[in-house]
């Protein structure tokens, strides 16, 4: 017999738990479904860690859905033995007049009035002696950020979900929805499933999915390289060392550098923003080092800007961002059936709001309205010229 659900989430992962934590919070008979097992390596949240920070480069509207995630991870930190914040400060610098990002970031923290701290390349260089940082770079220092541990963050969301009642279907990949004026139905491997609501969070195969109810979004989904090096712990531990965003000249552009301090002797963990490389989820490379900037651009990264950190790799994975044509989320509801839910395009930064975006999901669900602005994230806004599927 199919099972009815007030509410399916399709893609249990970093958005979906969280979207599955706060309804089943709310008493919602909510069933969250996932091709795999969350937290796990397939997906966008794979590799412990994500950098949260409150000043914005991608952009100032971000900032009041940074500060809301943060109140929401310290929620979650209260609720749960797993470690889910870690308090390290973050840095941004580049460039002194060639930072884009880092020029938005610090703006955004004037407009909002963050707690941060302006320095030039020589000052951040005092600050945390691991660097070598041309005098003329431009930097901010955020004491009040740092980063979260993510696959726990996704435990978390996944144990209370399930305490508050939540139904949850791993290793369940939804083959096939059908949206009908007031329900879904949903087949997955195992079964099938209705509901009178959706909310679709599948990641780097939202495409793929969305499809299957009329929408042809504009999502790339890319290969993504991390990793790990030995580093003098002195200089690179957390106690000692922030989270980092460094914009780096680059021919005619720029690029975009972030990483992590040492924990535990885990060594500095370090990527490079990139969005070539577009890929299949289903048939992307997942080993590391099978191109050789897998770890040859963080090499070149470590060695001009914290020697100290270019030790011996001591791991190295592949994760998945996707895209958006103008880098901005998607978080809205079907322009044809409002009674599904989309959450897609999250890109390289979308982690550190989980908690703010499950708890938009949740409202957008139950209400249909969120008290969140997210107009920037609008499914019919013209820079994702986003065709409806015939
Ligand atoms: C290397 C790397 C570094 C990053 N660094 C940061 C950072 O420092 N800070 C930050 O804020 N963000 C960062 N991000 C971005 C962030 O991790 C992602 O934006 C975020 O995890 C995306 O969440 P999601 O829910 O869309 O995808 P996921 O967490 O991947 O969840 C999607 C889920 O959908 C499931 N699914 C897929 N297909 C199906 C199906 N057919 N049926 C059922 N379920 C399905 C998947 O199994 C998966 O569990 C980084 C990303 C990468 C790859």
């Amino acid at each position: 017999m199919t099972k009815h659900y007030d509410v399916i989430v399709i893609g249990a992962g970093s958005m979906g738990m969280a979207a599955g934590y706060y309804l089943a919070r709310q008493g919602v008979n909510v069933l969250l479904v996932d091709a795999f097992d969350p937290p796990h390596d397939q997906g966008s949240h794979y590799g412990e860690t994500r950098i949260i920070r409150h000043a914005y480069g991608e952009g100032r509207e971000y900032v009041p859905l940074a500060l809301r995630s943060q109140v929401l991870w310290n929620e979650l930190e209260k609720k749960t033995h797993h470690k889910i914040f870690m308090q390290s400060g973050a840095i941004g610098f580049g460039q002194k007049g060639n930072a884009p990002f880092i020029d938005e970031a610090i703006e955004s923290a004037k407009e909002y009035n963050l707690n941060v701290e302006r320095l030039n390349g020589a000052e951040l260089k005092d600050r945390f002696p691991g660097l070598t940082v041309p005098d003329d770079y431009d930097a901010f220092y955020e004491p009040d950020s740092g980063f979260l541990f993510s696959e726990n963050c996704i435990q978390a969301y996944r144990e209370l979900a399930e305490f508050h009642g939540a139904e949850l279907s791993m290793n369940d990949p939804v083959q096939t929805i059908e949206a009908y004026d007031h329900s879904v139905k949903v087949i997955t491997k195992k079964g099938s499933f209705t509901g009178d609501k959706l909310i679709l969070s599948a990641g780097s195969w939202n495409g793929k999915l969305a499809s299957n109810v009329g929408l042809n979004l504009p999502l790339v989904p890319s290969r993504q390289p991390v990793a790990w090096f030995e580093a003098n712990e002195a200089l690179f531990n957390a106690n000692a060392f922030p989270t980092f965003m460094v914009e780096v000249p680059n021919g005619h552009s720029r690029a975009i550098y972030y990483g992590f301090p040492s924990f535990g002797g885990c060594g500095v963990k370090v990527g490079r923003h990139e969005y070539i490389d577009a890929i299949d989820p289903d048939t992307m490379n997942r080993n590391f080092g099978s191109s050789e900037n897998d770890e040859g651009h963080i090499r070149e990264f470590l060695d001009r800007f914290m020697p100290e950190a270019s030790g011996e790799l001591k791991k190295g994975v592949i994760c998945m961002y996707t895209r958006t044509p103008d880098d901005h989320f998607i978080i809205d509801k079907h322009p044809e059936h409002s009674h599904i839910s989309i959450a897609a395009g999250f890109a390289g930064h979308g982690f550190k709001f989980a908690s703010v975006v499950g708890e938009i999901l949740s409202q957008l669900a139950i209400s249909g309205e969120t008290d969140h602005d997210i107009s920037l994230f609008r499914i019919n806004r013209p820079s994702l010229s986003m065709k409806a599927k015939n």
